[in-house]
């Protein structure tokens, strides 16, 4: 029973902590006897320990229930995080405010110096999933105006648009920034006149200075004429990098020091991976400029963002005020942490790839939608996944099992079986000449693939562990052996039965012509020898019995015979 207290505690927690009440005593039973049939024999003990159990939980407050719950099963308190949220948007996203009769334009601005991660396919969803319920148009704009820092990578362009696609999320309008630059010289321009902008020639430590002393820097009363003239002097390269800012008039007082007067544009005398852009700039506009522009132009009437970026927002109603122009409305979102990928930083990961240490955008360690795609996710699970959550200012932690859950129930109504053995290990039948196998295609359905062996299969070597001499165990669809030897391993068939007559361990197998397969998953590559049909299904998704979900990714003949990679699903 001691052995068992730890289960006992997780479905406990589990229970107090999603109804925030004591945990159930009869929930916890019944979940521990669904798992531990035999544990009926010995009841009472049960019924003790989990009563001991509860007692524990109860002095726990919340807080110490879900640290508990987090520490001991971060999948089930992943899963309360999800229900959570489902509940507010059980059917399809809650309404937005004010939407009714309005026509509704929402946008995804990505930067694109990487492919597109699950975090992007939140923001395409969401925003789409919006723009489609209300009529309205749905935007992708690529924030890509810093060609330095968070350079844009060419390919990632086409990438996010294949995403979008992927994700039945097509944009009905593209934007690229970097190619409407000149556009945001004339706001620049227009803010100058106004007298709501100044250049600043100010070191950066120097304006510091100033701006934590809440003291305006002596170029902030330069003449409108000043100003034109310096900026003119910015755009056609007089000024070196970090000589001169174009800076926005806030509120120089204002309690937040990141308000005060913020960069709108810099001297950056670097070129543009875009070839449209290439060299043409040397003045660069800033995010908060660059997008509080676009926001207006396109006309978008609800943003949502980041609640990380509520500073951006503030600094941008200044620049709106000057312009005479109304903020979007705005809703904020936490953050979506994933268990399994931790913080993650487009840029560290772009240098990662380059550094090697992954395959490519693509690898399957990776939460990129090229990754995931690649895998064999539906798109639909994806949807599903995020749409349930809706838009919440919690930061919400999941586990991908989470989302492996809403993509096994699409694949696994289709994905074809077959058997795959990894780490093989050879056993001999010497009586043998040829054996036929008619395995169900899929347990759903009366359809039959037939394997043909000669007088050896293959094991998997976590199967083979567990034979000894005089074992008999069934090769399934197969036939009845008894272990002979397990150095060399070698069997004889004691049944050709295919199907069962009496109970024993049921292992699977590889025939004599099986084709090498090459699995590769998240924690590494995974080799073993597969039965030839495999070979047929090139770009399906597949379950190999008894290990999971692949995607069947290339199919190559060589020399030593055919020889299939396959990503892993879940
Ligand atoms: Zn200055």
């Amino acid at each position: 029973m001691e052995d068992l207290r730890e289960e006992i505690r997780k479905y406990a927690l589990q229970n107090a902590v999603r109804y925030g009440k004591s945990p159930k005593k009869d929930v916890v039973l019944k979940r521990m006897l669904a798992e531990h049939p035999d544990l009926r024999k010995d009841a009472k003990n049960l019924s003790t320990a989990v009563q001991e159990e509860i007692k524990r939980i109860e002095s726990l407050n919340k807080k110490y229930q879900e640290e508990a719950l987090m520490k001991i099963a971060p999948e089930l308190m992943a899963e309360i995080n999800v229900k959570r949220s489902g509940e507010r948007a059980e059917i399809g996203l809650p309404e937005l405010p004010h939407a009714k009769g309005e026509h509704v334009v929402m946008r995804f601005a990505p930067n694109p110096n990487g492919a597109a991660t699950l975090g992007s396919a939140r923001g395409i969803i969401i925003n789409s999933e919006y723009a489609r319920m209300y009529d309205g148009k749905f935007i992708l704009r690529f924030d890509d105006t810093d060609p330095v820092l968070k350079r844009p990578l060419l390919d990632a362009y086409d990438w996010y648009l294949e995403d979008c696609d992927w994700l039945d999320a097509k944009p009905d309008e593209v934007i690229v920034a970097s190619e409407r630059i000149d556009l945001y010289y004339k706001y620049a321009e227009e803010l100058l006149k106004k007298g709501a902008a100044y250049v600043c020639f100010c070191p950066a430590e120097t304006f510091k200075q100033y701006k934590d002393h809440k003291r305006p820097c002596p170029h902030r009363t330069a003449s409108v004429e000043e100003n034109i003239e310096y900026w003119e002097k910015m755009l056609s390269g007089v000024y070196e990098e970090k000589e001169a800012v174009l800076r926005i008039k806030t509120d120089i007082e204002s309690p937040d020091p990141a308000l005060r007067d913020w960069v709108a544009f810099r001297v950056l005398k670097r070129d543009h991976p875009r070839p449209q852009v290439g060299e043409k700039y040397m003045v660069w506009p800033m995010l908060d400029f660059e997008s509080a522009i676009e926001d207006h132009l396109l006309g978008l009437t609800h943003i949502i963002r980041g609640k990380d970026l509520m500073k951006s927002e503030k600094r941008q109603r200044f620049l709106y005020d000057h312009l005479g122009w109304d903020y979007p409305r705005t809703m904020l979102w936490g953050k979506i942490k994933m268990h399994e990928f931790g913080k993650f930083s487009t840029s560290e990961l772009r240098k990662a790839i380059e550094r090697g240490e992954y395959e490519g955008w693509d690898d399957p360690q990776l939460p990129t939608l090229r990754a995931l795609r690649r895998r064999g996710f539906k798109p639909e699970a994806i949807r599903k996944f995020f749409i349930s959550m809706g838009v919440t200012r919690n930061d919400i932690a999941v586990s991908m099992k989470n989302l492996y859950a809403e993509n096994r129930k699409m694949v696994d109504a289709e994905a074809r079986r077959y058997f795959f053995v990894r780490n093989p290990v050879e056993m001999r039948l010497p009586e043998v000449d040829s054996l036929v196998a008619r395995a169900l295609k899929h347990p759903g359905r009366e359809e039959y693939r037939e394997i043909e062996t000669g007088n050896t299969v293959y094991l998997s070597d976590a199967d083979f562990a567990k034979l000894k001499a005089g074992l008999k165990v069934r090769l399934k669809y197969l036939c009845t052996v008894e272990v002979v030897s397990t150095e060399p391993l070698v069997a004889r068939v004691v049944d050709r039965a295919t199907e069962p007559t009496t109970e024993m361990p049921v292992i699977q197998w590889a025939p004599t012509k099986g084709i090498k397969v090459v699995v590769k998953r998240p924690d590494g590559i995974e080799e073993g020898i597969g039965e030839p049909l495999i070979a047929t299904e090139l770009g399906n998704v597949v379950q190999f019995e008894r290990y999971g979900f692949v995607r069947i990714d290339s199919v190559e003949e060589r020399e030593t015979g055919t020889e299939v990679a396959a990503y892993f699903t879940h």
